[in-house]
């Protein structure tokens, strides 16, 4: 491929998102390990321990006092400058980012400012018989999936779904590290600052980064039931969701709501108790490898989704499930 491929990856807590060794996994599909290039926002607090095994051509550090605060004075325009650098510097063919908060903000002013194309939410890669990229993204509320071709010869920019790659596991060793001190950019003119952060009140394992989600839905019935579920939960180290119906009756907060207009979730397995399916909740769950759903109705869409499916009343089909569970602990 033309231009290689350069991820903007994120840093947290001085070590790597958990979105960089899912954009490493990405980028494979459409280039070699040594036409790859990780680019790294970091202050001093990085740890470059946490990039062992992450296979790339080359990591690149970028060097800002102000790399990981960005986020909170101003609103990723920081970031923005600094991802903009990267790409006038390495003039890569692709650009990858993941699709959190940052990389949302990040991806569309970049594709802007380089009058590039921007493939948003993606869940897959793959290069076409021109060699350019081919995106495959969900479509109509994540009922379909379609696949989008970068017209022309430009920059292509491509916000992947968290979760919808495994992270890499590189074998063990690091990667060339270069250091480039970017402490002389800054942002200019008006730039959007935030004012106020309402940290989101969150139970248990926070549903995008889980492996296992159990949700309920309105054929719950209520709120005692959802404490049914966090007894499933904790047994697997699962994350609570549930659909939009449950959370506008009040048996649960919105943050747990999972769909177009909740939450994107990609786990390796997804159990829905008394939800129908509805193209909206599915949305939220399309990536998720194996949806198990238990629900009276068999006619509910849920199962064609589902790969395993119990229809029955949720009432006797979960205590034994639970209990089943359990056993195996
Ligand atoms: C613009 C827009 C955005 C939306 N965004 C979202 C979103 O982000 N997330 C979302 O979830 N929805 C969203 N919705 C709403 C969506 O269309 C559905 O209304 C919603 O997902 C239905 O939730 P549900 O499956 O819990 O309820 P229902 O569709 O009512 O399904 C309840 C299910 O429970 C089953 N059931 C009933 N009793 C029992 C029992 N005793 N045991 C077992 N099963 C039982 C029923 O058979 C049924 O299948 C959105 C809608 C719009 C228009």
């Amino acid at each position: 491929m033309s231009g290689g491929v350069l991820i903007f990856g994120e840093v947290v807590d001085g070590g790597l998102h958990p979105t960089v060794r899912q954009l490493v996994n990405a980028a494979g599909r459409v280039a070699n390990a040594s036409e790859v290039t990780l680019c790294l926002a970091v202050d001093g607090s990085f740890d470059e321990g946490g990039l062992d095994g992450v296979s790339v051509g080359e990591v690149v550090l970028f060097e800002h006092p102000d790399a990981v605060s960005d986020g909170i004075g101003g609103v990723y325009s920081l970031l923005t400058e600094l991802v903009c650098d990267a790409v006038e510097r390495f003039e890569p063919g692709v650009v990858l980012v993941g699709k959190t908060d940052a990389g949302s903000v990040v991806s569309a002013r970049l594709a802007a400012r380089f009058g590039a194309s921007l493939a948003s939410d993606c869940i897959d890669l793959a290069l076409n018989a021109e060699g350019r990229v081919a995106v495959t993204r969900p479509v109509h509320g994540g009922s379909a999936l379609a696949v989008y071709e970068f017209a022309g010869d430009g920059l292509q920019v491509v916000s992947v779904r968290p979760g919808a790659f495994e992270a890499t596991e590189g074998v063990s060793g690091m990667p060339q590290v270069d250091r480039v001190d970017v402490s002389g950019i800054g942002v200019d003119g008006a730039v959007p600052v935030l004012v106020e952060t309402v940290v989101e009140e969150s139970e248990g394992v926070p549903l995008e980064q889980a492996d296992v989600v159990v949700s309920g839905g309105r054929g719950l019935g209520g709120v005692e039931p959802f404490d049914q579920l966090r007894e499933l939960c904790g047994l697997l180290g699962a994350a609570l969701g549930a659909s939009r119906a449950a959370c506008d009756a009040g048996w649960i907060d919105h943050s747990h709501q999972v769909g177009l207009t909740g939450k994107s979730i990609s786990p390796t397995t997804y159990i829905t108790v008394g939800i129908s399916g509805a193209s909206q909740h599915m949305a939220g769950c399309s990536s998720a490898r194996n949806i198990v759903a238990i629900d009276k109705d068999r006619e509910a869409n849920i199962f064609s989704h589902a790969r395993y499916g119990v229809v029955g009343d949720w009432a006797k089909v979960l205590p034994a499930f639970t209990a089943a569970v359990a056993e195996l602990d």
